[in-house]
């Protein structure tokens, strides 16, 4: 992919070109902003573009150059980040970026290391990292990608040029999962609102119906009242966080119809009817507490809670706050 092809950040891409053309690109970046919405995307076609036989401020994707980074096997581009057992980015990897980077390219025209999820980098590595970030050789390149810029070093932070990644709007992404990625309309339209422009998220669902398993979420845990709601097996957290955000996203939907929201703005566009049934049945009061439920139940999931029990609990509230 190149950057022409990338959806949705123009902005950055845009002064990133900039920076290539005008010859003024430095020597360290930080790629911020929300996650799954392209930013290691971006660093990757960055250092494509960067040591293309053909493009100039873009890759062209068929050439040696590109197709090496396309395969991870390009010996002067290198994506640093914990392997799946790994919580922190520990120092051999930034040593390893130390003793790399003082050297010519291997064959390309600049050495790139992107080092994903900075966040991880524990103390040691990012003062090993800061001595780099000093004075990087001209011809290298260091990107740090993080959603949580606030967990890195000061220091770390000053020596780099910020990038900012906003999501992309959320007509323009179901415009494009729609048109440009096959899903249909009423899906494209609930990936959009649920995944608040999060592309790559987005992508994940693809081939897995989406709507059918939303769906039967909320009709086990909101329409079956008595005995309370349960999982057959204990859900991972990823899963039950994400059935959390569906539950708020329904009764979300709820509040908006009762304040007179367009039906388009509805998540569960496909449910609008039985939406516009049930409203009558909370109150503005009820629908509060409900939303604060379900916000707490989804911080209580950050410590190690039993899921099962969480929503076992979270269905008998919410059911004892229909009228
Ligand atoms: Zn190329």
């Amino acid at each position: 992919m190149s950057f022409k092809d990338i959806l949705g950040q123009n902005a950055p891409i845009r002064i990133l070109q900039a920076y290539i053309s005008e010859g003024r690109l430095a020597g360290g970046y930080l790629f911020t902003g929300p996650r799954g919405i392209g930013k290691k995307l971006v660093a990757l076609t960055l250092a494509k573009a960067l040591n293309c036989l053909e493009g100039a401020i873009d890759s062209c994707d068929q050439c040696a150059s590109c197709r090496k980074v396309d395969s991870a096997t390009h010996p002067d581009v290198q994506v640093i980040e914990t392997l799946e057992n790994e919580t922190e980015i520990k120092i051999e990897y930034i040593r390893q970026l130390k003793s790399r980077i003082c050297l010519r390219p291997y064959e390309g025209k600049k050495k790139v290391f992107i080092i994903n999820d900075a966040h991880k980098l524990n103390p040691e590595s990012s003062n090993a990292l800061l001595k780099v970030l000093e004075e990087p050789p001209k011809d290298s390149l260091i990107i740090l990608v993080t959603d949580k810029p606030a967990l890195l070093f000061k220091t770390i932070i000053s020596r780099c040029k910020t990038v900012r990644f906003m999501p992309q709007r959320r007509q323009e992404l179901e415009k494009a999962l729609n048109e440009d990625f096959g899903f249909d309309r009423p899906e494209s339209h609930y990936l959009s609102f649920f995944y608040e422009g999060r592309l790559a998220d987005a992508l994940k669902m693809k081939g897995k119906d989406v709507l059918k398993e939303k769906n039967r979420l909320i009709d086990n845990f909101v329409l079956k009242r008595s005995g309370g709601f349960s999982y057959s097996s204990a859900p991972d957290r990823d899963t039950l966080r994400e059935d959390l955000n569906i539950l708020a996203g329904y009764f979300r939907d709820i509040y908006l119809l009762k304040i007179g929201m367009p039906h388009a703005e509805l998540i569960n566009l496909d449910r609008r009817s039985e939406l516009l049934r049930v409203m009558a049945v909370y109150s503005f009061s009820q629908l509060n507490e409900i939303l604060s439920l379900i916000s707490s139940s989804l911080d209580f999931l950050e410590h190690n809670v039993n899921a099962k029990l969480l929503m076992h609990n979270l269905s008998l509230a919410i059911g004892q706050r229909q009228i």
